[in-house]
């Protein structure tokens, strides 16, 4: 089974290119839903988090609430570093296990989509690291019409992250989306075309 790992910054187009593959019928694993499963009520993930950040993290749902808990941490590398060091094994397991159902399912590809796969290290757990690219100045565009962000909230977001430079200089393929969604989709079907023509040429190597 062949994995893409598809990353990319803030706003950088990434659903919207899982969104691509899925409508060529790849299975997706959302890194972040696995996040939101990795600490629900009830797992060890919930208990350390809630005894790492406060009662007060805890929703009237009983869920964690994850803008309380985004405030506590964004900003204050220490305490990402505590967060991070509890989350990401989690979800990394849960993407494991996974990736092995859809293999024994008989899946050829998969997308796993991760804002984070460079910076937690899950890029083992892929064969092409594709990443998605834009601006800063696009992604700030974005966010203020998807999110409602300001400008100096949206720049300190993508500061806070690895740049375009060091997650391009650990990619196998890179999506510029700095166009219209057309020329996005046209970019992911270029890459894709390709790509079948890779994976068809391996099998009738094997
Ligand atoms: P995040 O990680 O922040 O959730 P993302 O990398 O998954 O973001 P998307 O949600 O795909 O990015 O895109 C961010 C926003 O920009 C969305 O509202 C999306 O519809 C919009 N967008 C993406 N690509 C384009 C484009 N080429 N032209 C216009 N809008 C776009």
């Amino acid at each position: 089974m062949y994995v893409i790992g598809l990353t990319g910054g803030i706003a950088s187009g990434k659903t919207t290119v899982a969104q691509f593959f899925r409508d060529q019928g790849v299975p997706i694993i959302d890194a972040d839903v696995l996040g939101h499963r990795t600490y629900e009520p009830g797992t060890d993930t919930f208990a350390a988090v809630v005894a790492t950040f406060g009662e007060d993290l805890v929703a009237d749902d009983g869920t964690i609430d994850r803008r309380v808990l985004g405030g506590k941490v964004f900003g204050k590398p220490d305490e990402l570093k505590k967060l991070t060091d509890i989350v990401w094994p989690g979800i990394r397991r849960l993407a494991s296990a996974e990736l092995s159902a859809l293999e024994v399912a008989g899946n050829r590809l998969v997308v796993l989509e991760a804002a984070v796969l460079l910076e937690a290290g899950w890029d083992d757990l892929v064969d092409a690291i594709w990443v998605v690219v834009v601006q800063p100045d696009t992604a700030v565009a974005r966010l203020a019409t998807r999110n409602n962000m300001d400008e100096e909230a949206a720049r300190a977001r993508i500061a806070s992250q690895l740049s375009n430079d060091e997650r391009t200089a650990r990619a196998d393929i890179i999506i510029h989306n700095d166009g219209t969604l057309e020329e996005l989709q046209a970019g992911a079907l270029r890459e894709w075309e390709s790509l079948q023509a890779r994976l068809k040429q391996e099998a009738g190597r094997d």
